[in-house]
């Protein structure tokens, strides 16, 4: 016969459901037997028996442990009448009873003794068994070698093709750019072959990294709609749990059957729950062990497929990647991250229209009206605000949602999630304006910072209110003292900003203060950048390269010298802040046209903003020589 090493599991199993019935028969035959056993006899309290025997009415006595049985004596030719009792512990009853001339024996083990043995010994285990293979069908697919051994088999949630409530792109608005990164993957799992024949490799791994709530889970499930693909889904903090190392058990099972239905996806949510740095929290002491075996095996596994053979996408979404371990971060693994951000005016309005086409609108709702009361809103807020408003319509007995309805419902949302999405009052905004104008408005101007590529003022997840995003033009690996200060500067345009027009500062620049201070610092103590100081490196250097860190630690310095640091530092943060204050008021027109603009449309980028900054000054392009000129000049402290 031919070896069959395929794990069996017979879905309607028979034997357990034998195995269970066992038991309930056995428990009724027993029931039966000792009622049928026993003979009608009247039960007497215990003191009535001594009674009786003292009294020599009792002939004969059977002791049993829980039952006395006894028969009174006959009266002229008829037989005693039979009588039980139930014993108390008490060691004098064989003597009074031998006192009083009575023939007494204890009860040989009863007929159902046996039966109640046996039940005692083999019902338990038969439960616990039953128990058992009730658990262990629950997983999903077939078994692994672990057979019955099923905590370590995954939870993962499968979504297949035909579900009924597929996603697809179209049900996810408003993040554009991350949209058209992942319609890439779903090219990549529809014909690997295109990209494979040429020799390129499909990308393992693709995180998608924001705040909560934008839309990356969806985004991962519209992915496998759009792709027809099975999709594995599993939260990171489901792989840890109970049970020490199944952690990685699960991971392993999990890629098992990924492979097995490949072209696939793995999606993983909340990964930063395993994916934690190693290097974190208290170094090397003490770290979370079974966290850590379930990243390396999540690192083994994604390092193990591919090759060709199986295309298995692993997404994984995250709102803390600066958690994540370096080593999860590396080409090879998540070597792509897609930036899931809170949507912008049209991302909103989009979002919205999406939703609303789930209700009932009435005709005189203005969307775009309301996209633009909600400034911070994600997805999930957005999705959140209509069904809010429809159930307020409901309420109110209306047949259509009305914009009375998504007036109060903004209110509720925005009250309710005050902290957590951060709506600016209008004098915030503008504030919030006027400072990130202030920044791109140094930025434009001054040498060794990046191109300014947008400015907003729609509060984005991690800290800032409003941002704006510089993006390099090409790679940097050195740069100059002047380039620092220009960037020094560019830190400090948003606060100077915030004084020029306004007269005083807010909280929202200490950010800022913190990097630009750093940056000082890193000059004169890492860089030895300052005169006064020399080319000394008052910091102990990098501590451990691989997994970076922050600041240094510094050297043993004497008092003197650390004066001197302060003061060099000081100085050119506060130089930088002069030169900051001084561009803005030359600028000063241009500063008050740009911020009325964003705070009308929110966000400024690409060719409008270039045209803009490009009015900073007559000469945009900064001329490194007089930087260098000006830079040469000892430092004003
Ligand atoms: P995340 O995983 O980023 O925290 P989810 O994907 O779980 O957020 O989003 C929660 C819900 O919010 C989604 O199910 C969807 O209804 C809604 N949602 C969020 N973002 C969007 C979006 N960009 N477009 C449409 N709906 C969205
Ligand atoms: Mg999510
Ligand atoms: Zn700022």
């Amino acid at each position: 016969m031919p070896v069959n090493d395929k794990p069996r599991r017979p879905r309607p199993n028979p034997l357990s459901t034998i195995l269970l019935l066992l038991p309930l028969g056995l428990l009724i035959l027993n029931l039966v037997l000792t009622f049928g056993n026993s003979p009608r006899v009247s039960k007497v309290p215990y003191s009535f028996f001594l009674e009786q025997v003292q009294d020599g009415d009792v002939a004969r006595v059977s002791v049993g442990q829980d039952i006395i049985r006894y028969q009174l004596k006959g009266t002229e030719g008829n037989i005693g009448q039979v009588q039980e009792t139930t014993p108390i512990f008490d060691l004098e009853l064989p003597k009074v009873l031998e006192a009083n001339d009575v023939e007494f024996a204890a009860t040989p083990p009863a007929g159902n003794r046996w039966f109640t043995t046996l039940l005692g010994w083999v019902i338990p285990p038969i439960i616990f068994v039953a128990i058992f293979r009730f658990f262990s069908r629950g997983g999903i697919g077939g078994g692994g070698p672990q057979g019955a051994l099923s905590v370590t088999k995954n939870k993962a949630k499968v979504y297949v093709e035909g579900d009924d409530n597929k996603v697809t792109f179209d049900d996810v608005a408003g993040v554009e750019e991350s949209k058209a990164e992942l319609e890439e993957i779903v090219e990549f799992l529809q014909s690997p072959q295109r990209f494979t024949e040429i020799g390129a490799k499909i990308p393992k791994g693709v995180l998608l990294v924001g705040p909560p709530g934008t839309g990356k889970t969806l985004m991962a499930k519209a992915v496998a709609g759009e792709a027809g693909v099975p999709f594995f889904s599993i939260s990171g903090s489901e792989f840890v749990e109970l049970f020490v190392g199944t952690g990685a058990a699960r991971v392993r099972d999990l890629f098992e059957q990924a492979k097995k239905k490949a072209p696939c996806i793995i999606f993983i949510d909340e990964l930063d729950a395993i994916g934690k740095s190693r290097a974190g929290g208290n170094g090397f002491v003490g770290g979370n062990d079974e966290r850590e075996q379930t990243l390396n095996q999540l690192l083994t596994e994604m390092d193990g497929f591919g090759a060709g053979d199986a295309t298995v996408i692993v997404l994984a979404a995250t709102n803390r990647p600066e958690t994540l371990d370096p080593a999860l971060l590396r080409p090879g693994r998540f070597d792509r991250q897609v930036l899931v951000d809170r949507p912008d005016l049209t991302g909103r309005l989009a979002i919205l229209e999406i939703y609303a086409k789930k209700v009932k609108l009435g005709e005189n709702v203005d969307l775009k009206a309301m996209a633009t009361r909600t400034p911070g809103f994600a997805g999930a807020d957005l999705a959140n605000l209509v069904n809010e408003a429809a159930l307020l319509a409901a309420r109110r007995g209306s047949k259509v949602v009305e914009t009375q309805d998504f007036a109060e419902a903004i209110e509720r949302v925005v009250a309710g999630l005050e902290k957590k999405s951060r709506v600016l009052n209008d004098k915030e905004k503008k504030i919030v304006a006027y400072h990130e104008v202030g920044h791109a408005l140094v930025g434009a101007k001054m040498s060794g910072t990046d191109q300014v590529e947008k400015i907003s003022i729609v509060p984005r997840g991690m800290a800032a209110l409003g941002y704006t995003l510089q993006v390099p033009t090409e790679d940097r690996f050195l740069l100059n003292e002047s380039e620092l200060k220009g960037q020094i500067a560019t830190l400090l345009g948003g606060r100077a900003a915030e004084e020029v027009i306004f007269g005083s500062i807010t909280t929202g620049a200490s950010n800022d203060l913190q990097r630009a201070t750093d940056l000082a610092e890193q000059m004169v103590t890492s860089y030895g950048m300052s005169e006064v100081l020399g080319p000394l490196a008052y910091d102990k250097g990098q501590q451990n390269n691989f997994l970076g860190g922050g600041m240094n630690a510094r050297r043993m310095v004497s008092d003197e010298t650390a004066k001197a640091i302060d003061k060099e530092v000081k100085g050119i943060v506060e130089a930088a802040h002069q030169e900051a204050l001084s561009i803005l008021k030359e600028n000063k027109e241009l500063l008050e046209m740009i911020s009325q603009q964003l705070l009308e449309s929110e966000v400024i980028e690409g060719n409008s903003l270039r045209e803009m900054l490009s009015k900073v000054h007559p000469e945009v392009h900064v001329q490194p020589e007089q930087h260098a000129q000006e830079t040469q000049k000892p430092l004003a402290v």
